[in-house]
């Protein structure tokens, strides 16, 4: 498997990444995929990537990271993907916008996402969108777009409609994590309606711990419980999710020129 969305490089792995590393291994994940946020751990991330080759960095502005300066960290992405080696990054992300505290930076929000899709464009990259209580202005900014954008809504919180919509952009899936085990009848059927080749799995670790661990620290050996979750909504073997997930996390993000 493929842990799409994973920021194993955060302090919270500090004491024992080496053990989580093994854990995660031994719980059949192979892959992990690490969102960028902003400049400030772009350090911690790239470190992380160079200790283990099975971790593969993206790079990108977070929109809660978005602030009068955003112009400065846009320039910090735009450099790094200019100045490193093309198969650097496997994606630009994360990247979107956010108003769950509240709407202050949303035209900066709006610019930072344009001038990273672009970025995305330019180098032929997928996107990685965080999309929090924030469809329509992240809609807007995407009515912008031609067709040629790929990538993934992660974490996806929206109906059936906004998946239909998002499809409209371009080759997009939805990412899927702990927050199908909740207790959420809406996110339940919104992965039963939506085709499993669309799908792709996330941990989102540290954050969005699955139930039976929720309240706890994430790692992305409980990405398990995940594909568990979407068989049973699905009515399918878990190993068929497993299967059809990983081959559509390649297709995202290998794309022909990373080996994973
Ligand atoms: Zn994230």
């Amino acid at each position: 498997m493929i842990d799409t969305h994973c920021h194993i490089y955060d302090p919270a792995y500090d004491a024992d990444r080496d053990a989580v590393m093994e854990r995660t291994r031994q719980a059949g994940v192979r892959i992990l995929l690490m969102p960028g946020v902003d400049s400030g751990n772009y350090a911690a991330m790239m470190n992380t990537a160079a200790k283990y080759p099975h971790c593969y960095p993206m790079i990108g502005l977070h929109p809660t990271s978005v602030d009068k300066n955003w112009k400065q960290e846009v320039d910090f992405v735009a450099e790094k993907l200019s100045a490193l080696p093309a198969k650097t990054f496997v994606a630009v992300g994360e990247i979107g916008m956010d108003s769950h505290y509240g709407n202050d930076f949303l035209e900066e929000q709006k610019a930072a996402f344009a001038a990273q899709l672009a970025l995305a464009e330019h180098y032929n990259l997928p996107v990685v969108i965080h999309s929090r209580e924030a469809f329509v202005p992240t809609f807007e900014v995407l009515d912008n777009y031609s067709r040629s954008l790929r990538g993934v809504f992660h974490a996806f919180s929206g109906t059936l409609d906004d998946y239909h919509q998002i499809r409209q952009y371009g080759d997009f899936k939805i990412g899927v994590g702990g927050v199908v085990t909740f207790k959420n009848a809406h996110l339940a059927e919104v992965v039963r309606a939506v085709p499993l080749h669309d799908i792709l799995l996330e941990t989102d670790a540290p954050y969005l711990t699955p139930v039976p661990f929720r309240g706890k620290r994430n790692e992305s050996t409980y990405l398990n419980y995940v594909v568990q979750k979407i068989a049973e909504l699905k009515n399918i073997f878990a190993a068929e999710v497993q299967k059809i997930t990983t081959e559509n996390a390649i297709a995202m993000f290998a794309d022909g020129s990373h080996q994973f």
